[in-house]
């Protein structure tokens, strides 16, 4: 849940919204909008399917942000844990029947009887203790990269849309920040590239990167073309799990050890979110308390 600061306002540079299917879910996004942490994106959805090709998409799925950002929601659920920013695990270390993290803090040694990994695929094998039984079950999981860019006009693109599905490389989705509730109004857009054009075009410049997207964004959509202000490219490498394991996590507590994540239930925030509470449930469930029922 990336987010990038412009003059104030915060543009989402990764997840863009985010929707509640389950049941178990849609309980707590009911509180997080009492409590201001989340809204309903009242946004006019199109999809793309060739240039000038737009249908609007009706649907009566709603969708929901952070306010003012998509990241609030991972701050509000911090709340009162113990974080420690800027510190990357290198590695789990069995140590007189319990695990060592190694890390790059200068944190004096602590030692724990569980490790909980919540990292991509990729780390998480990295982390693992070889010979542990999730090695090859999180191998299987494949991440796929996303090149996303933030664009910045003086002027209203002239699409009566606020966020569009592409079905036509190199995109896969853009959005009018400033449609999402608690943005301010700048004429921010953000586009997303498609997974396989991203895979074949990792090592290119992030001008060049730019360059494409901006220009597919206008082609496809058949507007008018517009200069930005400002421009900024991210590469996420590891934006989906293709394909997600469907587990909702991981957990043996033989080796003391769980993993969660979106790539264990589906690649999404709520996947998550639901993933988490799994784990959750586990840990609670091995220390004597009632699991989670979420
Ligand atoms: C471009 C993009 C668009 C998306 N759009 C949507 C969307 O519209 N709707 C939706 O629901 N979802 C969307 N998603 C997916 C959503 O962002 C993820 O499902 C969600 O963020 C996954 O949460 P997570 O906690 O499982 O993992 P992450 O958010 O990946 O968090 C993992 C954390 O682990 C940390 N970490 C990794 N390795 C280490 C290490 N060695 N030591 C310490 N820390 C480490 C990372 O820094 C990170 O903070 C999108 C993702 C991307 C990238």
């Amino acid at each position: 849940m990336g987010a990038l600061e412009w003059k104030g306002t915060c543009v989402d540079t990764g997840a863009q919204y985010f929707t509640a299917r389950d049941a178990r879910f849609r309980r707590h996004v009911t509180s997080w909008i009492q409590e201001g942490i989340v809204s309903r994106w009242e946004a006019t959805l199109a999809s793309v399917d060739a240039p000038g090709e737009i249908r609007s998409v009706a649907t009566s799925l709603d969708r929901y942000v952070g306010t003012p950002c998509m990241n609030r929601l991972a701050e509000h659920l911090s709340t009162g844990l113990n974080i420690r920013r800027k510190c990357e695990v290198s590695g789990i270390e069995k140590y007189d029947g319990t695990w060592r993290l190694v890390h790059t803090n200068k944190d004096p040694d602590e030692t724990f009887d569980t490790v909980i990994i919540a990292t991509p695929a990729k780390q998480a094998i990295s982390l693992l203790p070889s010979g542990s039984e999730f090695v090859s079950v999180a191998s299987g999981v494949r991440m796929l990269p996303c090149w996303a860019l933030m664009a910045v006009f003086n002027k209203t693109v002239s699409l009566p849309y606020d966020g569009l599905f592409f079905n036509s490389t190199p995109l896969s989705w853009a959005a009018r920040n400033n449609s999402k509730p608690a943005r301010s109004t700048s004429e921010i857009w953000m586009l997303h590239a498609a997974n396989d054009w991203t895979i074949d075009n990792m090592e290119a410049d992030s001008d060049e990167i730019a360059d494409t997207l901006l220009e597919s964004f206008f082609h496809l959509t058949d507007v008018p073309r517009l200069h930005p202000r400002t421009v900024k490219t991210r590469l996420w490498p590891f934006a989906a799990a293709s394909p997600a394991l469907d587990e909702e996590c991981l957990w043996s507590e033989k080796e003391g050890i769980g993993i969660c994540g979106d790539w264990c239930a589906n690649s999404r925030i709520e996947g998550a979110f639901l993933s988490g509470t799994a784990i959750a449930g586990r840990l609670l469930e091995k220390v004597g308390m009632q699991g989670s029922k979420h």
